[in-house]
């Protein structure tokens, strides 16, 4: 395989809740959710947790916040791109990338992990 570039551009997609602390300065709080709105609280730090606790109970410094909803955002991704021994051209967008004509298996680098 040899890499022939990053044309195939995607979006990664994530989603967030939003709330927003009332009073002056209005602040907003954005937390890592998945896309029913279930929190990622294995991925917050102590301090992240505890905040998003105090959002959820409304209170955040004595001030009373509101609950926004799930904002969806979607980053633009370039993987690399790179051409099988058979022809046929493989996205490597993650650890493993199968080849999906001869079946070959390669890493993200383009390095060949398994011969088809
Ligand atoms: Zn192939």
């Amino acid at each position: 395989m040899h890499i022939v570039g990053g044309e195939f551009a995607h979006d990664n997609v994530m989603y967030e809740l939003g709330y927003k602390r009332l009073g002056f300065p209005i602040q907003i709080f954005s937390f890592s959710c998945d896309e029913s709105g279930k929190p990622l609280l294995d991925e917050m730090s102590a301090d992240t947790r505890r905040l998003y606790e105090q959002c959820r109970a409304g209170i955040v410094d004595e001030r009373p916040v509101v609950f926004m909803g799930i904002r969806k955002i979607a980053l633009p991704v370039n993987d690399p791109v790179g051409r099988c021994d058979c022809g046929q051209l493989v996205v490597l967008h993650s650890k493993v990338n199968k080849c999906a004509r001869c079946g070959g298996v390669y890493g993200r680098d383009g390095g060949l992990v398994a011969s088809p």
